[in-house]
């Protein structure tokens, strides 16, 4: 079940689909369980989804981007996701750090098209966002890493970890949450910054291609426009509106896992027999699927809703929750049902439904977990006094 052969999109986001689909099955997915082994990212594989134009759909098209939409990368990142979710996430992480970049001064601007917007569209570099500390995780507002204003310049100093894509190789900056006078700033901190290092990548359960590092801020200094937005405004963009696309964006990759498992599992109840018949036939098998499906299904229209009110510029922190909770929960779901249904295969390597279901556990973790999302659910429905 292709997202493009259901609901409601229009053509263009159908073709975005159909072509993503397209390039997933004929160029990701052959090499993904390779990957996964040797924790390897393919850095060719990531130019040539930049040549495709999927990392410029959320751009302008003054910028080289083909302003898609928030939904239609949403479909681009489930359809990548479907055969390949370390590569997926990659992409949602690296791809929209640039935009809003474009919201910054025309100083700003000018200084951060050349070396980070344009390569951004093109596919050529990612970046990353450095908000977790080894303290403050869920916690944002505990954030010790400090920022102290010298001249031109800002002063880091501190640590982050678990973030995504800040040690790849294609990385051109990070976005860091540190400490200031009047708050917390965003700090653009590229990558060779003299004071800003980082460990080896850490060994992780899933997500194996995608690198995941701990970054340390050592009297690193960065040019006094690498402050995004407003001073003082740091934690408001991360966790207002920032958080809440990329809940969306996650909550797409919920919806790309669980889609493939349900398509394995279907196939899998069709073939396998067992007790002379095959095991679809069997009601507690039929059980595992028609939850999948009636998940898969809510899942989407959730994750829908969602994205369809930002591309309609309203506010969307209630629903990215909602989307980001049900489509990550159920994913979990549908990836252990997977594992059930291949019975001992599904235990084992020769089969995707093991790395779906390592992979998908990121997901109900990363960009606030799903504990978080049930407090700002509460706060939006008004019982948090
Ligand atoms: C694969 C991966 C990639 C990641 N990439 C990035 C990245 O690129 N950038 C980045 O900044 N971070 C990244 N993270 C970190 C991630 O955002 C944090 O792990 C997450 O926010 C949780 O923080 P924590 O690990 O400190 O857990 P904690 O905050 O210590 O939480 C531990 C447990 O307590 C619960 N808990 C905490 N507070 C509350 C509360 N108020 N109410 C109810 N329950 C609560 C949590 O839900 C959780 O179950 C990544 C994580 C993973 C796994």
């Amino acid at each position: 079940m292709s997202a493009a052969d259901t609901h409601d999109y229009d053509e263009a986001q159908q073709l975005i689909a159909r072509t993503v689909r397209e390039f997933a099955r004929n160029e990701v997915a052959h090499g993904a369980e390779e990957r996964d082994a040797t924790s390897q990212f393919d850095y060719g594989l990531y130019q040539r989804l930049g040549d495709l134009g999927v990392p410029g759909m959320l751009y302008p098209e003054e910028v080289g981007g083909s302003a898609a939409g928030t939904l239609a990368f949403c479909l681009a990142v489930e359809e990548i996701s479907r055969v390949d979710m370390s590569l997926g996430w990659v992409l949602w992480v690296g791809a929209p750090g640039a935009v809003s970049m474009l919201r910054g001064s025309q100083e700003q601007r000018d200084a951060w098209m050349e070396p980070y917007i344009l390569p951004m569209v093109r596919g050529e570099t990612v970046s990353g966002g450095g908000i977790t500390e080894p303290d403050a995780g869920s916690d944002t507002a505990g954030a010790k890493t400090r920022a102290v204003r010298d001249g031109n310049e800002w002063v880091i100093n501190g640590s982050k970890i678990f973030i995504s894509n800040a040690g790849m190789e294609n990385c051109a900056f990070v976005s860091v949450l540190a400490r200031t006078d009047d708050g917390f700033g965003l700090f653009i901190v590229p990558s060779g910054t003299p004071g800003y290092t980082m460990g080896s990548p850490l060994k992780k359960m899933g997500l194996r291609s995608a690198d995941t590092r701990e970054l340390f801020f050592d009297d690193c200094r960065v040019p006094s426009y690498h402050l995004m937005g407003g001073s003082g405004s740091g934690r408001k963009q991360v966790v207002g509106s920032g958080f809440a696309l990329t809940r969306i964006y996650l909550a797409s990759q919920g919806v790309g896992v669980a889609a493939e498992c349900l398509d394995l599992a279907l196939e899998r109840a069709r073939t396998r027999v067992a007790f002379k018949r095959p095991i679809g036939r069997f009601q507690y098998v039929q059980g595992m699927l028609v939850d999948m499906y009636v998940e898969l299904e809510s899942a989407r229209m959730l994750r829908d809703k969602a994205a369809r009110k930002h591309d309609a510029r309203q506010p969307i922190v209630r629903e990215a929750a909602v989307a980001k909770l049900f489509c990550t929960e159920s994913a979990k779901r549908a990836a252990d049902s997977a594992v059930q249904v291949f019975g001992g295969l599904g235990y084992m390597d020769e089969t995707p439904v093991s790395r779906y279901y390592r992979d998908i556990r990121a997901a109900t973790i990363a960009e606030g977990t799903s504990q978080i999302q049930k407090h700002i659910i509460a706060r939006e429905l008004g019982v948090m006094g």
